[in-house]
């Protein structure tokens, strides 16, 4: 059994990292605060099936505090930190770019700091696709160039990245940087395009259609995701002397047009569009190179599109019959 402290455990994809690492006979730290960039009553859903098991400890905490973090650290023996919290978002960030850096980079070198004084030196790390910017060149490979950031949070998750070397490279902390492909399925952030259309969608209002259609991204299943984060765990326990980004996508692009025509046909609802132009900070395509995730780590997504937009579905129509709804922001 192995103590993992799991930043940001109360969000999307950090409450099904803990579910999945409970359930794997390992005990969860988890540090989150709860903050309301989307409705913390959701947050507090995703954690309450795992308040009474005593695998679980659930600390309610910023990772900007200095002092929290070095009384966890100093009072837990933990082998593996799964850095998920952050400021999520790309268009936010454009708005607060300063409070982007604050959480993202500062509170990743907190925590890097403190694997340096208690020497805990197994680190995995959310980082996005988002780094690559409007790479021309498709798929997406861990080796391109990722210097030319078009948003304040794709830069805060670069940042995150090369702290990550520096750290390795200075107090032999072993660390995988995983590129995110834009997640999706039960519990995802309701300010997320899948969950908000069909928000949208469900009550006949009009969703915000950006460009014409054509813009695509690598959506990637919920589980899969999870698989590959308990693999980057694997792979540090059993190695030493690691550095790597990985990037963990689905490798199949959709487009804005056919992940709306999806939607309606597992809603069985007509979608109004509302046409606006392309945003600032948004790319134009992800597509994920995952050769590397696959050779490393046995990474092998599983879920096409379909069926995981059938999942998303069905868990929402559940949420909608129970009294607490999921409301749209
Ligand atoms: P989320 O917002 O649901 O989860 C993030 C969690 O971090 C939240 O519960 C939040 O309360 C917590 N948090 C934020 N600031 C904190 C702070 N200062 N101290 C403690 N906790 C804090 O987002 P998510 O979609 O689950 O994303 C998880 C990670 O994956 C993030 O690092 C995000 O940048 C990255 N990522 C997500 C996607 C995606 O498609 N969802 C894509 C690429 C990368």
């Amino acid at each position: 059994m192995s103590t993992i402290l799991v930043t940001g455990g109360a969000g999307f994809i950090g409450s099904h990292v803990c579910d999945f690492l409970l359930n794997n006979g390992n005990e969860i730290i988890n540090i989150d605060n709860f903050n309301d960039f989307y409705d913390p009553k959701i947050k507090e859903k995703n954690v309450s099936h795992n308040l009474r098991n005593p695998n679980y400890k659930l600390i309610r905490g910023d990772i900007r505090d200095l002092d929290l973090l070095d009384n966890v650290f100093k009072n837990n023996e933990i082998n593996v930190v799964v850095h998920l919290a952050a400021m999520a978002g790309v268009r936010p960030s454009i708005n607060d770019p300063l409070l982007y850096e604050e959480v993202n980079v500062k509170g990743t070198i907190n925590l890097m700091e403190m694997c340096k004084k208690y020497g805990v030196n197994k680190f995995v790390c959310a980082s996005s696709s988002s780094v690559y910017g409007n790479n021309k060149k498709v798929p997406f490979c861990e080796t391109d160039v990722v210097d030319y950031s078009i948003s304040p949070y794709a830069a805060t998750k670069k940042s995150c990245e090369v702290f990550g070397h520096t750290y390795h490279h200075l107090y032999n902390i072993d660390m995988i940087m995983l590129r995110f492909f834009t997640v999706y399925g039960p519990r995802q952030r309701p300010d997320l395009a899948i969950h908000k259309f069909t928000n949208l969608i469900s009550e006949n209002s009009e969703i915000p259609f950006y460009g014409d259609g054509s813009s695509e991204r690598d959506y990637t299943y919920i589980d899969d995701i999870v698989d590959g984060v308990f693999q980057s765990i694997r792979y540090l326990t059993d190695n030493d002397k690691v550095y790597e980004i990985v990037n963990l996508g689905e490798s199949e692009t959709i487009s804005l047009s056919s992940m709306v025509e999806t939607l309606e046909n597992e809603l069985n609802l007509d979608a109004k569009l509302k046409l606006l132009p392309m945003q600032p900070g948004d790319v134009i395509r992800t597509f994920a190179d995952i050769s590397k995730a696959k050779n490393l780590l046995g990474y092998n997504p599983k879920t096409s599109f379909n069926k995981g937009i059938k999942e998303f579905v069905k868990w929402y129509k559940k949420e909608q019959g129970k009294s607490n709804k999921y409301l749209p922001l």
